[in-house]
């Protein structure tokens, strides 16, 4: 265990909602299990939320990828209601895009952290790169078994490139 859990975008337009997949149903009850056992320890969990305005279609993203999820304040943008949430413990925090960018004020006090959620090949990775370039003395972790990519082998992929950037793959 890690000094602090990040959880990617565990959303449920992302689980089976609009992007969701089958292998995104199948780590939810794993990412529960750790989420609790960080919180039974007394550590702290960052959920990001991946937010996007209603004119998503409009925006570079949706150019790329037309699929409407995550909208502000719909169901589909809203954190499973599977996971816990502890009022002291936990906190969470809106990205426009695939990286979160304010890392760096959250977490300078943390030796290590550990990442978990979807997509693996692009939230999960992106998040990652970004702490590993913002730390690069600090231990990241990254569970296999908590993440779920696009397709089986860009979760494969990912990890595999995630560990060549120094990333703890377990
Ligand atoms: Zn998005």
């Amino acid at each position: 265990m890690k000094e602090v859990l990040i959880v990617v975008d565990m959303q449920n337009d992302f689980i089976d909602g609009s992007l969701g997949s089958k292998e995104a149903t199948m780590i939810v009850g794993n990412v529960r299990s750790k989420i609790q056992s960080y919180l039974d320890a007394g550590k702290k969990v960052i959920y990001t939320k991946d937010t996007h305005p209603e004119n998503y279609l409009e925006t570079y993203e949706g150019k790329h990828l037309p699929v409407i999820h995550c909208v502000k304040d719909t169901p589909g943008w809203q954190i499973s209601s599977e996971l816990p949430w502890d009022e002291t413990l936990c906190s969470a925090v809106e990205k426009g895009t695939f990286g979160f960018l304010a890392w760096k004020e959250l977490l300078s006090d943390v030796t290590d952290i550990e990442i978990c959620g979807l997509c693996t090949d692009i939230c999960v990775i992106s998040n990652a790169l970004i702490l590993r370039a913002i730390y690069p003395d600090k231990d990241i972790f990254v569970d296999a078994k908590c993440c779920a990519g696009v397709t089986p082998e860009l979760h494969e992929a990912a990890l595999k490139v995630m560990a060549s950037n120094q990333i703890e793959i377990g």
